[in-house]
């Protein structure tokens, strides 16, 4: 067992934050890592030191292994945690980590491996028990094969690279007569994304609800399941609302795909936290694919379970078995997390820039995750998230009007940002009652927004 004194931080904004708040109550001193237009990050604030480690551009910077690896021998960090995003499913990055007997707080790169490849996923996933949504047995080479295979499914079928991530190189085909295109497509796009063309098939599901088990493993055969997350609301395949415990979800089905999840956990000596992603429909749990990090939603999972998962994370990296066992986890309430972007409606479209004024709702049941600050300049080099706010209460309906409460203290002046979108959801009758599938949101702002 290792005891960390002090941990480097690859990553920036939110995340970062919110890992070193974690070692700070823990006693662990933190590095944090930044480009060069991120001097002024509350990141760099906050940690006990800082190494700049590249121009900003994220391919130079928080994307640069041999600057962390440099980062870390310098300040003699003994683990690296990687946030979410950046590094944080990167194998290579583990290994070389390895190599040099830096700890990464996070899976073992044969894990990551395995679950980045989403093939070899889905097989596992068959392997553990889980179920997964009907589609094609591995790689399908060519478009005879890809024929075969929907005629054997049925239409609408959606081709997927295995590769894939972030919702790119997907491609649906209604009938047979889109089968060729919706192929071709598929592959070239899998192709430039991921410089992998393998392709795979499954059914599309017409109706299906996000539901996400997270999981943590101690990577010592001991695994638990923290209940689901319904991550439906989404644009582009982006979530933008979250919360726990999944609004459609009952007690019976929580307990039973949960135990699935964590038995499958066990099983393959998983270590750290983990999220197992599925479509849910007609009562049925479809896996789509398993994320090996912390996820942005996270906050949402502590609220109803009163613990901190980042903690727990940098615990089994030291060695230590998980804080709390299956039946010390039990559901308190609900928790909802809206996702706020710099981004000016609605069209989507970066707004970086200074912020004049931030002001942080509070009371009780509010959380904010955020690193903003008053004066701060928003760089225009990296993801738009530039804080999420978290509200737990002891139903759901609680929750909402909690949320529409905190919503209102907000302000965030100087950039446009995605709140008017959240006030506006936050009154259609759908978000209020829960009933929302994955494609309720762009149909939304088809009919809203266009
Ligand atoms: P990525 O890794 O690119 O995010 P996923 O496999 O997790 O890809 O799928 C992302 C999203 O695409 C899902 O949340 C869902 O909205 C949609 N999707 C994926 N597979 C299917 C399917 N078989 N049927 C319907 N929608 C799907």
């Amino acid at each position: 067992m290792a005891h960390f004194d002090k941990i480097l931080i690859a990553n920036r904004g939110e995340i970062a934050l919110r890992v070193i708040r974690a070692a700070r109550e823990m006693g662990i001193k933190t590095v944090a890592v930044h480009s060069t237009a991120d001097v002024d990050a509350m990141h760099v604030r906050m940690a006990d030191e800082s190494v700049c480690i590249g121009p900003p551009s994220g391919t130079e910077s928080y994307l640069s292994i041999p600057a962390i690896i440099a980062a870390c021998e310098i300040t003699g960090a003994q683990a690296v945690h990687p946030g979410y995003g950046f590094l944080s499913e990167n194998a290579n990055f583990v290994q070389i980590l390895e190599d040099h007997e830096i700890t990464f707080i996070g899976p073992s790169a044969e894990h990551i491996r395995m679950m980045g490849d989403k093939i070899t996923a889905k097989e596992t996933a068959i392997n553990l028990g889980i179920p997964v949504v009907p589609g094609s047995e591995g790689g399908v080479p060519d478009i005879v094969a890809a024929r075969k295979a929907a005629a054997e499914m049925g239409y609408p079928v959606i081709i997927k690279a295995t590769a894939g991530g972030g919702g790119r190189g997907m491609k649906v085909a209604e009938t047979e007569a889109d089968i060729e295109m919706a192929f071709s497509t598929a592959r070239s796009e899998a192709k430039s994304a991921f410089g992998n063309d393998e392709v795979y098939m499954e059914k599309y599901l017409q109706t299906p609800r996000h539901i996400e088990v997270q999981v943590f493993g101690d990577g010592q055969g001991g695994g638990v399941h923290l209940a689901e997350r319904d991550c439906s609301l989404q644009r582009r395949h982006q979530k933008v609302f979250e919360e726990a415990p999944g609004p459609c979800i009952t007690p019976e089905q929580r307990e039973k795909i949960g135990s699935i999840c964590a038995n499958a956990i066990a099983e393959m000596g998983y270590r750290g936290a983990g999220t197992i992603e599925f479509l849910f429909e007609n009562g049925e749990f479809y896996f789509i694919e398993m994320n090996t990090r912390l996820q942005v939603e996270h906050p949402v999972t502590e609220a109803i379970f009163g613990v901190d998962l980042v903690r727990e994370q940098i615990r089994v990296a030291e060695g230590m078995k998980l804080s709390f066992g299956q039946k010390d986890l039990e559901v308190n309430g609900h928790a909802i997390e809206i996702r706020i972007n710099a981004e000016r409606l609605p069209n989507f479209a970066p707004c970086p820039g200074k912020v004049t004024q931030y002001h942080v709702p509070g009371g009780l049941g509010v959380r904010m995750d955020s690193a903003l600050y008053d004066g701060y300049s928003i760089p225009p080099y990296y993801d738009s998230l530039i804080g999420k706010l978290i509200v737990h209460g002891r139903d759901r309906p609680e929750a909402l009007s909690r949320l529409q409460r905190a919503l209102g203290e907000l302000i965030v002046d100087g950039v446009e940002t995605t709140v008017p979108l959240f006030h506006a959801l936050l009154a259609e009758p759908d978000v209020l009652s829960g009933n929302y599938d994955i494609h309720w949101l762009e149909r939304w702002l088809d009919e809203n927004m266009g």
